[in-house]
């Protein structure tokens, strides 16, 4: 069942890796199949050999429904609670790439400093809380869901326009619109990470006007958009 949606979650999870995105395997991807399940990638398989074929079904709305014989990655849950929330994502990533974990570990958020981050992203990347003791000793996934979804809201954002996150002290997710989406935003991510790391050791407190970082997004994402390079 699902075949044709569990090759594409497969694809994606090799290209994480391909994109050096994600280290040994510390790294997941998961892809919408309906309004009410998603597929994801299996835990502790090597991706290589196991092929797509037997990757688990979860059902959004019951955590505990899964279909198919291979275990789910571990951050299954946290991937459910994104898609309850926006019933139109079709994909979600999540990696330890070298430069957005580092902001991570940092507790940072990322600050647009260039065009480059405003091409993408409309704003800074928003880093979650940290979770308390109890947090992290009882629902520890369920409860790293929620601080995303908190986050978002505290912001005054939504998912569609906030489109990566960082999880305070470990790493980030992020997801798209489209089925190819979420691993295409965790490689811009990274790059802009990697941007940003860079220009704060020349400059520690670097200047961009909030009229560029505007004209930037909205002339390839907004109303009127006519970017093309
Ligand atoms: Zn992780």
């Amino acid at each position: 069942m699902y075949i044709n949606k569990k090759k594409i979650c497969h694809i994606e999870n090799l290209k994480l890796i391909r994109l050096k995105l994600s280290f040994h395997s510390f790294g997941n991807v998961s892809i919408r199949i309906n309004e009410n399940q998603f597929t994801i990638k299996p835990s502790g398989v090597d991706l290589y050999k196991s092929g797509y074929k037997k990757y688990p079904i979860i059902d959004i709305n019951n955590k505990n429904k899964i279909q198919n014989n291979l275990k789910p990655s571990v951050d299954t849950e946290i991937h459910r609670q994104i898609y309850l929330s926006d019933k139109k994502i079709k994909s979600i990533a999540h990696s330890h790439c070298i430069y957005a974990t580092s902001f991570s570990q940092a507790s940072l958020n990322i600050p647009i400093l260039g065009t480059t981050h405003a091409d993408y992203f409309s704003d800074k990347i928003l880093i979650t809380k940290k979770l308390s003791k109890t947090e992290v000793n009882k629902n520890y996934e369920h409860n790293i869901g929620k601080s995303i979804i908190q986050c978002i809201k505290k912001n005054k954002k939504n998912f569609n326009n906030t489109r990566a996150i960082l999880l305070n002290n470990h790493g980030p997710f992020t997801w798209g619109y489209e089925y190819e989406e979420a691993v295409k935003n965790m490689e811009i991510l990274e790059y802009i990470s990697l941007l940003a790391f860079k220009t704060l050791t020349l400059n520690k407190r670097p200047k961009i006007h909030k009229f560029l970082i505007d004209k930037h997004f909205n002339r390839k994402h907004g109303k009127k958009s006519y970017y093309g390079q």
